[in-house]
């Protein structure tokens, strides 16, 4: 089937193609409906169907591949590699289930996973789909605000964590970060289970904090039965990155997410029953939670969890992995490419690759230089492909499973099955033709697998995601784009950062292009900040490639964005600056940035690599005014 007929019955009619693509996993009842949306913009799929995230994950797999590897953990940082086959990790998480269960954990319960990237996260996350309990993981290195106010709206009973992480060859205590947390948050968990991992010393509260090791032991033989939920019943809470606001705690269902995910392996990813999927990303991320953990094992896939940097023991540990284990679907993110991109090429064409079939990358645009790069270094297809938290999957992408459309740079492809998408005047709400920037924007009902609402505030996620297109119940990105003749899309930046210069709308993201076109930028970012005078002004972060030569560095910064896109983008300020505030996905955590340059207090910022880079930042600011 072509790519458009796909697309076009999945939305015309959402009941046969969900309904078909539904019998990709195991029902323990079958659904009565597959859509329910008498109530927009809430959508429920698959009423009436009873079934479970772990069961598919796991216990279904264990008729026909028990002895199959399905989880492979690797950390360079302990230098550690431990595989488990489908039996033994049905073994481990039915361990990890009995732990929750004798400390008084129930269907409905949230669980607030906190943990680096270890096999032990992955039990934690199944155990709490196994029992029907909500998992909430919180990104490992948040620093204690950000987790206390996670923990005071998730209300976790129970929070998994373990004493330390590792980067870069150093233990990240997170004992301490998780105390200092409850002791922040005005809502206190019964129970603390901590994975010892030996690498640093930590103090424990008793009749509080469990011991992981000593509680396995005592479970050891535990088989605890999986407990049916509706396709309904929500399997997580996961909070958006805040890179542009207060984070918003995204419900996930738990029927439409196994189909959904289930459905984008097959059509998107191309991932098949005995291959491995190598994601690169972090279990605190959407794209953890998806594509390294549901995703590959609903689809009988061996999945990596890799705790480690893309360079230790050096640039060519990634590839050593797809190499060893067979990697046919890889998924990271352009800012670590880019990261790559710095070291010798030869590490790239030292393994064999043979077996991979494509590279996703997915969080932040991928520059064209980027995509070249690493297409040059690998010679596979780069799948760039864009979604959300919300999303929980891919909304635009090239459908590689469906038809082998041409990539083209810059864009992330078309729409994916099930997803209406539109692109809006904003002002107006009237839709855009070709080649005009609006909102990008999904109409009503979002396809299964993405969020249900905003966890115990209904109102919040009808107000912050339905309302902000005037008189039209339509769900908004919040990304601003663009889309050619032919229906592919092409993001320009986030709503947020589109700046009203004297009159004229600017896209940051347009002006970062701009700049990044100078021979000696690595990296960009600009901000909008207040201005007297224009409304708005663009400020510019600059990091160069060659510190030595930067006298005349922010003029030239200037005059190119003056040729570029003319004399009225350019920025007020370029400040040359050696780090930008980014989360571990890549994004550059702008609204701090933009906080910092108008002089403001940063606030919640969620990771320590953030608070000194934000003061470094603030010093050059305070600096350059100065001089
Ligand atoms: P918050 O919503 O709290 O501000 P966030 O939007 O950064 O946080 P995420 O859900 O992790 O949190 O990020 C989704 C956003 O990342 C998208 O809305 C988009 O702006 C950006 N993004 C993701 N993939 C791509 C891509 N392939 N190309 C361009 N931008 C992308
Ligand atoms: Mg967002």
């Amino acid at each position: 089937m072509s790519y458009k007929a796909h697309h076009e019955r999945s939305i015309k009619d959402p009941d046969g193609f969900w309904g078909e693509q539904a019998q990709l996993i195991h029902w323990e009842k079958p659904f009565d409906k597959v859509l329910n949306y008498n109530n927009p913009p809430f959508a429920k799929w698959f009423e009436g169907g009873l079934t479970n995230l772990c069961y598919n994950a796991v216990d279904r797999h264990l008729k026909d591949r028990p002895d199959q590897i399905a989880l492979v953990a690797v950390s360079t940082e302990t230098n550690q590699e431990k595989t488990y086959t489908f039996k033994e990790l049905y073994e481990e998480v039915n361990r990890m289930a009995a732990i929750y269960k004798a400390n008084g954990i129930q269907k409905g319960d949230r669980v607030l996973i906190y943990m680096p990237m270890i096999a032990e996260a992955c039990f934690a996350m199944l155990a709490c789909a196994r029992i029907g309990a909500i998992h909430s993981v919180v990104f490992g290195g948040f620093a204690s605000h950000s987790l206390a106010s996670r923990i005071d709206d998730a209300k976790p009973k129970l929070i998994v964590t373990a004493e330390a992480g590792a980067r870069g060859g150093k233990a990240v205590p997170y004992k301490p970060l998780l105390d200092e947390a409850i002791t922040l948050a005005e809502y206190k968990p019964a129970k603390v289970l901590i994975v010892n991992r030996g690498l640093t010393e930590f103090t424990t509260v008793a009749g509080r904090d469990l011991d992981y090791a000593t509680e396995r032991q005592k479970h050891l033989n535990d088989v605890v039965p999986v407990e049916w939920v509706d396709a309904t019943h929500p399997s997580y809470i996961l909070y958006t990155s805040g890179t542009t606001g207060k984070p918003k705690g995204v419900q996930r269902d738990t029927g439409g997410y196994a189909v959904a995910l289930a459905a984008s392996m097959k059509h998107i990813f191309t991932g098949n029953p005995g291959e491995t999927m190598f994601c690169t990303s972090d279990i605190g991320w959407v794209v953890g939670h998806s594509y390294i953990i549901y995703a590959p094992l609903l689809s009988g896939m061996a999945t990596i969890m890799y705790e480690g940097t893309p360079l230790r023991p050096d640039a060519g540990i990634w590839w050593e992995l797809v190499d060893k284990y067979k990697v046919s679907v890889m998924f990271s993110a352009p800012t670590a490419v880019r990261v790559l991109k710095k070291q010798d090429p030869s590490f790239l064409t030292k393994h064999d690759l043979s077996k991979l079939r494509a590279l996703f990358l997915a969080g932040e645009p991928l520059d064209e230089p980027t995509a070249s790069w690493i297409h040059g270094a690998i010679n596979k297809p780069i799948v760039d492909n864009y979604w959300q938290t919300e999303t929980g999957w891919p909304m635009l992408a090239i459908q590689r499973g469906v038809e082998v459309m041409p990539h083209k740079f810059g864009s992330p492809g078309v729409p994916s099955f099930g997803y209406n998408m539109k692109l809006l005047d904003d002002a107006t709400s009237e839709e855009l033709g070709p080649d005009q920037k609006g909102v990008i924007a999904i109409e009503g009902p979002l396809p299964p697998g993405c969020m249900q609402t905003v966890w115990g505030d209904d109102k919040r996620f009808v107000s912050t995601y339905w309302e902000t297109i005037p008189g039209k119940l339509i769900y908004s990105t919040f990304d601003w784009g663009i889309k050619d003749k032919d229906g592919y899309f092409f993001i320009l930046g986030r709503t947020d950062d589109v700046i009203n210069v004297a009159g004229h709308r600017l896209g940051t993201r347009e002006i970062e292009e701009s700049i990044s076109s100078h021979p000696n930028i690595s990296e960009v970012a600009v901000v909008g900040i207040e201005d007297k005078l224009k409304g708005q002004a663009a400020i510019a972060f600059v990091i160069p490639k060659d510190a030595s030569n930067i006298a005349t560095l922010e003029a030239e910064c200037m005059k190119t964005v003056d040729t570029t896109l003319g004399a009225i983008a350019r920025p007020g300020r370029v400040y040359i600056v050696t780090a930008l505030p980014k989360t571990r996905s890549g994004k550059i955590v702008r609204r701090a940035l933009q906080a910092v340059a108008e002089g403001r207090d940063p606030g919640d910022i969620s990771t320590m690599d953030d608070q000194t880079v934000l003061a470094q930042i603030k010093t050059i600011i305070e600096q350059s005014a100065k001089a």
